[in-house]
């Protein structure tokens, strides 16, 4: 019987890890089976450009996973079962149970709609392509002069809120972080990113974490109240509920913790990647929730698999961040050059250049997970029977 390998969520990670396990692992060893609830690829790092109004090339998964081996399935995840090793999928058909050797959990992250009283009846997000798709509608729907203000002053609300304000000059667009603006980049970053800021006409507010939202306004822990007729909220990313659901081990907000395979700490027969995953970075950080690692993530989780399945060499390349890549709307961007684990260095690229630059990271990345077997080495090994069957042993640890 040939070894089943369940990937759940075919966004950056999840299909990243498919497509690599297919390369790595000969047809007639491994069933390799791709379940998510959408039919195409989401390009989750453009949602914000989606509800600022531009066009996203549709990328059907089915295409993509065309003649690779890998089996899609579309269906909503809606449990797994750690110990008996099942996952509980539904479609218009009804549910189903599919029995795995071996797990891949990528189902990501959405927005944290419960992070304050007011946010889940009348906040915007851009984490999901509903909401991106609901933002624009209602962004179309303002007139001039209208207020649209983002709260979450990390990555996320600064491109939010410079492409919001980009496409539409005539709205009145506001930031709320929750420290300074881009306080945790180099000085030439955050005057860079203030500049811009200032170009666009964005109101910044520091220093103002928000406690509530309602239908028109946003209120502060200070006692501030920020005019609001639209409220985009960015200010962090919850996994879905379903691994702290199971007896799989997870922390406090409910990712999965794995080691430096990417496998459980508690279940050696799944792994986790992505968004839905804590695992530790350089300096023993945690790794944050982003594609610049979880793509990594989930190349380290299937060559893992595949070397524990076909008695290769475990791998053992640390994971670490070169840059982050901000998009600044489309004329303007910022690319911070950090440190392994993620701290500024001095030193950054601004201006059309970057813009550029970020354009050609995300087009790279779009690219790699829409030919998810191209590029890499042919050679596949043998699953080992009494590998396939403990399926934990490998020469070296990682
Ligand atoms: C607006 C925005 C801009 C961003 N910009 C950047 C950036 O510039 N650089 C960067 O590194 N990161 C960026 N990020 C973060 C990045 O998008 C995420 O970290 C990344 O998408 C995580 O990949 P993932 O595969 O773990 O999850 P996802 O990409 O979210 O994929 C999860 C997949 O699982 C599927 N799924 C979820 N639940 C179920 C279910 N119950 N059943 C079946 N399928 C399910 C989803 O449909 C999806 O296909 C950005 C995020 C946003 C929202």
């Amino acid at each position: 019987m040939r070894h089943r390998i369940i990937v759940l969520g075919a966004g950056y990670t999840g299909a990243s890890a498919a497509g690599r396990l297919a390369r790595r692992l000969r047809r007639d060893d491994v069933a390799i089976t791709l379940v998510n609830a959408e039919p195409d690829f989401i390009e989750r790092v453009r949602l914000h450009q989606l509800a600022a109004g531009q066009h996203l090339k549709p990328r059907p998964l089915a295409k993509m996973f065309a003649g690779t081996g890998v089996a899609l399935r579309l269906a909503k995840v809606t449990a797994v079962d750690a110990d008996r090793k099942t996952v509980t999928v539904a479609d218009a058909n009804g549910t189903e149970q599919l029995a795995y050797d071996t797990l891949v959990y990528a189902l990501g992250s959405g927005w944290n709609a419960q992070a304050v009283p007011g946010t889940a009846e009348h906040a915007h997000e851009v984490a999901s392509r509903p909401g991106a798709l609901r933002l624009r509608e209602r962004l179309a729907g303002l007139g001039a002069g209208q207020t649209v203000t983002v709260v979450g002053g990390g990555l996320t609300g600064v491109e939010a809120a410079t492409e919001i304000a980009e496409a539409r000059p005539d709205l009145d667009v506001a930031l709320a972080a929750g420290g300074g603006l881009g306080d945790w980049l180099s000085p030439k970053g955050r005057a860079h990113l203030r500049k811009v800021f200032g170009g666009l006409g964005i109101t910044v507010y520091e220093h103002a974490a928000v406690t509530a939202v309602a239908a028109d306004h946003v209120a502060t822990a200070d006692g501030r109240t920020v005019p609001a007729e639209v409220t985009v909220w960015t200010a962090g990313f919850a996994v879905h509920p379903i691994a702290a659901a199971t007896s799989l081990r997870v922390t406090g907000t409910g990712q999965i913790l794995v080691d430096g395979t990417m496998r459980s700490v508690s279940h050696p027969d799944v792994y986790a990647v992505g968004d839905a995953a804590l695992a530790m970075g350089p300096n023993d950080k945690p790794l944050r929730m982003s594609c610049a690692s979880g793509v990594p993530m989930a190349w380290q989780a299937a060559d893992a698999i595949a070397a524990r399945l076909t008695g290769g060499r475990l791998p053992n390349i640390p994971i670490r961040y070169f840059n982050q890549c901000i998009s600044l709307g489309r004329a303007e961007g910022l690319i911070q050059f950090v440190t392994a684990d993620d701290q500024a260095k001095p030193s950054a690229l601004t201006g059309r250049l970057a813009a550029t630059y970020k354009e050609l990271v995300c087009k790279g990345a779009a690219w790699g997970v829409a030919n998810p077997t191209v590029g890499m080495p042919t050679r596949r090994r043998p699953v080992l029977r009494e590998q396939a069957a403990a399926g934990t042993t490998a020469r070296a640890t990682a």
